[in-house]
């Protein structure tokens, strides 16, 4: 194999291993916001329960209320029920009394089905507390990951491109300046081998004078694409 195509095809690999480096170092923020993303979800199922929580204890707080004056209410009437000397007007207040005390047990009892909410509630709380605390572990983890795999893509892609220049300054100009042109257009394959007489770029039949050409110590480009060819040892 010609001097200079053994050049061409290790910066070629230089070449192919920056762009997959820097296509790992494109995609790390996308990693990063799914690991922040799952956080918020948690965080948010945590929000969720706690206003829960909160709006229960409301209702029960209103609930009690509702009792309390119930029961000022009663206690008023029966002072009122003993002052009175009408039978018929003692016996209107009692109704009323008899009526108040039902609502107070109908309250009670919702109470007590709100007391017994507000116990799920917490629980479901608890859980979320949980979840979350687990997910911000795992995030926190995933995140130094990310930052760890950041700096180690970033200094192999500083050292490859290092690598790179040098290679491209020590090999023949016009070989490297064909090489470089070609990368660009052809797909980050610039240099090809010849498959059974084809061109192993494009896959087009190669005609014998290329093929001739690509066997002697000669640089030989393929007629319909023009990567530069070689043959495979
Ligand atoms: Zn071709």
């Amino acid at each position: 194999m010609l001097p200079q195509i053994e050049d061409l095809l290790v910066l070629q690999d230089r070449d192919r291993r920056i762009a997959m480096l820097a296509d790992q170092l494109e995609k790390l923020p996308i990693d990063e916001a799914r690991a922040r993303t799952k956080l918020e979800a948690d965080t948010a199922a945590v929000d969720v329960a706690k206003k829960a929580i909160l709006t229960n204890e409301m209702e029960i707080k209103k609930v009690e209320l509702d009792v309390d004056t119930r029961k000022t209410s009663i206690t008023r009437l029966r002072t009122q029920q003993f002052e009175t000397r009408k039978n018929d007007e003692y016996s209107a207040l009692g109704h009323e009394i008899e009526r108040y005390g039902k609502d107070v047990d109908v309250l009670e009892t919702k109470e007590l089905e709100l007391m017994e909410i507000g116990d799920s509630l917490r629980a479901t709380l608890k859980s979320a507390e949980e979840a979350l605390a687990k997910t911000k572990r795992l995030v926190e983890e995933d995140l130094k990951s990310i930052k760890e795999r950041f700096g180690n893509i970033e200094t192999e892609l500083e050292e490859t491109r290092a690598e790179r220049k040098q290679l491209a300054e020590s090999a023949d100009p016009d070989i490297v300046h064909l090489y470089d042109r070609l990368l660009k257009t052809k797909n980050g394959v610039a240099v090809a081998p010849v498959n059974n007489g084809q061109c192993g770029g494009c896959h087009v039949r190669l005609i014998a004078a290329t093929l001739i050409k690509a066997q002697s110590k000669e640089i030989a480009q393929c007629e319909n694409c023009a990567r530069i060819l070689y043959i495979e040892p």
